[in-house]
């Protein structure tokens, strides 16, 4: 995906928000797959427009559909869980938004086809927010960037070399850890925490660098 991202010199918020609310506009009459059909909305995204992390989900569940907004359901409270408690503020440090704008039916998987038919809007959205970090939330997220076959317990938590300026990590989904709760060190719960505090890291080191 490297190579499609365009330099379009969205230098500060204000033309960050109103190219993204270009883009926004075109994404909701979107037709372009099948999925069309069966949204109520297409979901597009939410925080910061200028925000350092970006942090790409699957799709739309039901809660998101209804609302236009990722990440509001249960898996996205658990992930504001989370976030607080690395110290990530999730409106200020956050661009959030999914591989997929409309929600599959039944919350499938999405197919090859619908990524490849949406795939442009996510394009955009890197190519203007421009972070410095981005998390590919759970399985398909990490697809879209990651050819080889992998699973995302053996990547996630690595700093992954996708980007000339844009570090990237693979981190699980929230929806993966609402069935699994245990806390113990190593399960899944434990290495999330460790991968957001890890993140925070990056993300201070960053702020430092930009303010010298
Ligand atoms: S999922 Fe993407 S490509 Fe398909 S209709 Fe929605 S916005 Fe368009």
């Amino acid at each position: 995906m490297k190579h499609l991202l365009v330099d379009v010199k969205c230098s500060d918020a204000v033309i960050k928000e109103k190219a993204l609310k270009e883009l926004r506009n075109v994404c909701c009459q979107c037709k372009a797959c099948e999925l069309h059909k069966t949204r109520t909305s297409a979901v597009f995204s939410d925080g910061n427009p200028d925000a350092p992390i970006m942090l790409i989900g699957e799709a739309p569940g039901a809660d998101e559909d209804a609302t236009g907004k990722p990440f509001v359901g249960r898996a996205g409270q658990l992930l504001n869980t989370f976030l607080e408690e690395a110290g990530i503020d999730r409106q200020r440090d956050l661009y959030i938004c999914n591989t997929i704008k409309c929600r599959p039916p039944q919350n499938r998987v999405p197919s090859n086809e619908e990524k490849l038919a949406c795939q442009g809007y996510l394009i955009g959205q890197i190519s203007i927010v421009r972070p410095k970090i981005i998390l590919l939330c759970g399985s398909t997220a990490a697809n879209s960037f990651i050819d080889e076959d992998f699973k995302i317990s053996q990547i996630r938590g690595k700093w992954l070399n996708l980007f000339d300026d844009i570090d990237v990590m693979a981190i699980f989904h929230p929806s993966y850890l609402l069935r699994n709760h245990s806390l113990e060190t190593g399960s899944p719960r434990w290495l999330m925490k460790r991968d957001l505090l890890n993140i925070k890291a990056k993300l201070d080191e960053i702020r430092t660098q930009t303010d010298n």
